[in-house]
């Protein structure tokens, strides 16, 4: 079975790659609702918080979510940037000298057994973004973008650096492009063009008196525990790598899947 799932989403990233459409797969999180606020919790040190910004409001352009950032997060401690749990139902995004790791950012999110996304988080790795090459505007806002745009469903829309740009920052370009793009939008309309039976992600609702968790037990934002992504050794096995790109997965006894994308820093 686990053998079973792991070639079907193989097979569908293959054909992710091959298309027009550039969906992460099918996921998404589930919303009972035609668009959705998605908390995205910023513990990203000041220097920042522009780039967090900037992508919380390009990507709340879409008619089907909103982000909604949360700046009252810790970010003071190294622990929490180092672990950057999602909370259930959420997007946790963080910064940090993260090592000689290869990459320069990554994006996990988790899977219940429907399917539908869990929870999210974002590293950003300041041990490359403070090398003269990448500690700019345009690498810092088009990898802020695009992470957050895999926290949300999104592939790459191209990953060859070496052509016509896509002016998209789900397009690999040196130097990349810093927004999303009408595609990407579109894109988001496919993804998200129907309606769950609940909400996976924290929708803040007062019913239950549950933490603001309306999903039924078991599911979604009521899972019960946050998944551990502290583990940089736990991603599991690598689903392929496509250029500086590559996508992991490991699977916990419960059937909830840990999906870890990898933007590998050039050279790596
Ligand atoms: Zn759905
Ligand atoms: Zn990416």
């Amino acid at each position: 079975m686990k053998k079973l799932l792991i070639a079907a989403l193989g097979a569908v990233l293959i054909s992710t790659a091959s298309f027009a459409s550039h969906s992460w797969s099918t996921y998404h999180w589930a919303r009972t609702t035609n668009s959705f606020d998605l908390t995205i919790v910023n513990s990203t040190t000041n220097d920042w918080d522009i780039y967090v910004a900037q992508a919380v409001s390009d990507w709340s352009a879409s008619t089907k979510l909103n982000m909604i950032e949360d700046p009252n997060s810790d970010d003071t401690r190294t622990k929490t940037r180092r672990r950057c749990n999602g909370p259930a139902g959420q997007v946790r995004i963080c910064n940090l000298a993260y090592g000689q790791t290869g990459w320069l950012g990554i994006a996990g999110i988790s899977i219940d057994t429907d399917g539908h996304i869990t929870t999210g988080y974002t590293k950003l790795n300041d041990t490359y973004f403070s090398q003269s090459y990448y500690n700019n505007a345009e690498w810092k806002q088009s990898v802020t973008c695009q992470e957050l745009g895999h926290n949300v469903g999104l592939d790459h829309q191209d990953e060859d650096f070496n052509n016509q740009s896509l002016f998209s920052c789900m397009d690999y370009q040196d130097p990349p492009f810093e927004f999303p793009n009408a595609h990407d939008f579109d894109q988001l309309d496919t993804i998200y063009g129907h309606t769950d039976s609940y909400n996976s992600y924290d929708d803040g609702g007062s019913t239950g008196g549950g933490g603001g968790c309306n999903a039924p037990p078991g599911k979604g934002c009521n899972k019960g525990e946050a998944p551990g992504n502290n583990r940089d050794t736990g991603w599991g096995i690598s689903l392929g790598r496509r250029g500086q790109s590559e996508t992991f997965m490991r699977i916990d006894p419960d059937g909830t899947r840990h999906i870890v994308h990898v933007t590998w820093a050039i050279g790596h």
